[in-house]
């Protein structure tokens, strides 16, 4: 990547430098000239800063990509920034010009590496080694990397690895053919290979815009799969994906995997007829299981549909483990916050909020929490949290989290009131929860300080700190725990192979939760890893419980 710069415009490398802690100095020294120099991002990239006039330079590291003009003008550069290998400082137009005709002829002759250009993917002729093009990422060559990515996975997914073993024998969802609408990462990526080993064929959109692994993608579209997504798809493009994973010559669907509910949703609004095949429908999020819930309860669901969200090895383990784990990483890798001593008030109380608050407390914060149901506000109570309203404590608090599956909760009335240097960021599936658009007026000002990092800055001055744009911070920001995500993984791989397989009239079209049995196989195939050892039941035991010796072991509606 060439960044041209004039060196009076210095400033104007500003937008196009997006992960300023990685771009430390950027210095021009022209002695005879005004020019802001240095000009660097701050310590932690939160702010840039106009430095004085000076010389000498401030400068380098050894792995710098950086070319020296020094010349009539004396004009340097330094840059230390991955996302752009040569910068050119010019001092007058023709120069730049001259410049940029030489660099773009070397460059277009040595250039291989595409990863980062500009093109959408959607304006490239994209095919894989075998010549297949059924597929639209961002950079097929990185499937190598991203293969090694999808291995390291596989090792912490230990039971979809075991159900791979054991399809060596049994197919169960041969003939299936799985559209599937979720995050699209390398424990995603080991997913669908279990899937298409079990005998599936998937095709695959991504359920986020900001969240896909793009070398990821990659290794999957090289293996063969249809993936539609990249990292930073626009609103249009997010739609157009999950277009192409159902509007295909010759394919139809048979099976739905949603995460969130919007793939559901299209295929209702345009293509009702292929409801006619499709034999069921598995539903990961809270947000997508609330929709399945309202087309059940409207007579409008046409098929059966699972709702994995609500099985206790998924709601147990991944909206609270992964929440726990994730939040501080999410938060850490864009902002660099210190934890300790610092007030959090955290916007809902299920899962997700318990796992927020038990990794912040854990870390020294001052953590509030806001809720509406008085169970979950008594939990909150009797874990040491106080229970808040959200206008009591916004002033005061340097990090507001949105964990409630619900629309505007943070509005814009609590933005205008928070303090200098507040962090804003959900940990909700949808970006609903923050009232983003409300930020979006041509008073405040906008500044991105780092990628997925903007600075909302008023007036007066005062600045909020809007992580990933108010979707889910830890899927956008940063990565979560493998290891949860093979117990959802293996959920919803047994939902479909329960609802694909189901004889006819077990399940009517409703929203149904997975079969307790299946839910506690899934934690046993889990088991394992931990060296655990599990306690039978004596038969006598068994008879005074009334349980089957093999499970299940607690009632359906257990939690
Ligand atoms: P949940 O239903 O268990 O918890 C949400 C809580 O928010 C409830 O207790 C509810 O009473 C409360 N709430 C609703 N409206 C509120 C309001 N206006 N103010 C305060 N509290 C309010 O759901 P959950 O499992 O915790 O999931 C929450 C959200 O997180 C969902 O959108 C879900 O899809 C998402 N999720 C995210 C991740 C992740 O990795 N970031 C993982 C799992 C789930």
């Amino acid at each position: 990547k060439l960044l041209f710069v004039r060196a009076h415009a210095s400033r104007s490398i500003k937008p196009y430098i997006d992960t300023p802690e990685t771009c430390l100095l950027f210095s021009v020294c022209r002695p005879c000239l005004t020019l802001s120099s240095p000009l660097s991002c701050g310590d932690h990239g939160q702010e840039w800063r106009g430095g004085q006039k000076t010389s000498p330079l401030r400068i380098s590291s050894p792995q710098v990509p950086a070319i020296f003009f020094s010349g009539f003008w004396q004009s340097t550069l330094v840059l230390n920034c991955p996302s752009v290998n040569i910068v050119c400082v010019c001092v007058c137009d023709i120069l730049t010009v001259l410049l940029y005709a030489c660099a773009f002829l070397f460059l277009a002759a040595s250039y291989t590496d595409s990863s980062d250009d500009e093109t959408s993917p959607r304006d490239k002729q994209q095919k894989n080694s075998k010549g297949n093009g059924d597929f639209c990422i961002k950079n097929i060559k990185q499937a190598d990397f991203g293969r090694r990515e999808i291995e390291i996975a596989e090792q912490e997914m230990p039971a979809l690895m075991a159900l791979r073993k054991r399809a060596q024998g049994e197919k169960p969802l041969a003939g299936a053919k799985v559209v599937g609408c979720t995050h699209i990462t390398a424990q995603t990526a080991v997913l669908m290979e279990t899937l298409s080993a079990l005998g599936a064929q998937c095709r695959w959109a991504a359920c986020n815009i900001y969240s896909t692994q793009n070398e990821v993608a990659a290794a999957l579209a090289e293996g063969g799969f249809s993936v539609f997504a990249w990292k930073g798809e626009s609103e249009d493009d997010f739609w157009w994906c999950i277009d192409r994973c159902v509007n295909v010559e010759g394919w139809q669907p048979n099976m739905i995997l949603d995460d969130g509910g919007d793939l559901t949703h299209w295929i209702y609004k345009k293509y009702p007829n292929m409801f006619k095949k499709i034999k069921g429908i598995v539903e990961e999020s809270v947000t997508g299981v609330h929709r399945l819930y309202q087309l059940s309860k409207a007579g409008k669901l046409c098929v059966p549909a699972m709702n994995v969200n609500d099985s206790v090895t998924k709601q147990k383990f991944d909206n609270l483990y992964c929440c726990r784990e994730s939040i501080l990483d999410g938060l850490k890798r864009t902002t660099d916050v210190m934890f300790g001593g610092k007030q959090v008030v955290v916007c809902g109380y299920g899962e997700v909020g318990k796992g927020c608050c038990a990794a912040l407390k854990a870390m020294g914060s001052i953590v509030y929490v806001t809720e509406i149901d008085p169970i979950c506000a008594l939990q909150a109570c009797m874990d040491g949290f106080r229970l808040v309203k959200l206008n009591e404590v916004i002033r005061q608090v340097d990090i507001v989290i949105t964990c409630t599956g619900n629309k505007n909760v943070v509005v814009r009335e609590y933005l205008d009131r928070m303090k200098n240097g507040c962090i804003v960021c959900n940990m909700g599936h949808s970006n609903t929860e923050i009232d983003v658009a409300s930020l979006r007026t041509p008073e405040l000002t906008w500044e991105r300080v780092r990628s997925q990092v903007d600075h909302v800055i008023w007036p007066d001055g005062k600045r909020i700190v809007l992580l990933a744009e108010g979707r889910l911070l830890n899927l956008s920001c940063s990565t979560v725990p493998t290891f949860v995500l093979s117990i959802t993984a293996t959920t919803q791989a047994l939902a479909l192979i329960e609802l694909y397989n189901a004889p006819e009239g077990r399940y009517k079209q409703d929203v149904y939760l997975l079969p307790k049995k299946m839910d506690e196989y899934v934690a046993s195939l889990h088991l394992p890893t931990f060296d655990a050892h599990l306690t039978e039941l004596s038969d006598e035991q068994a008879k005074y419980l009334g349980l089957n010796k093999n499970g299940p072991f607690k009632p359906n509606y257990y939690r």
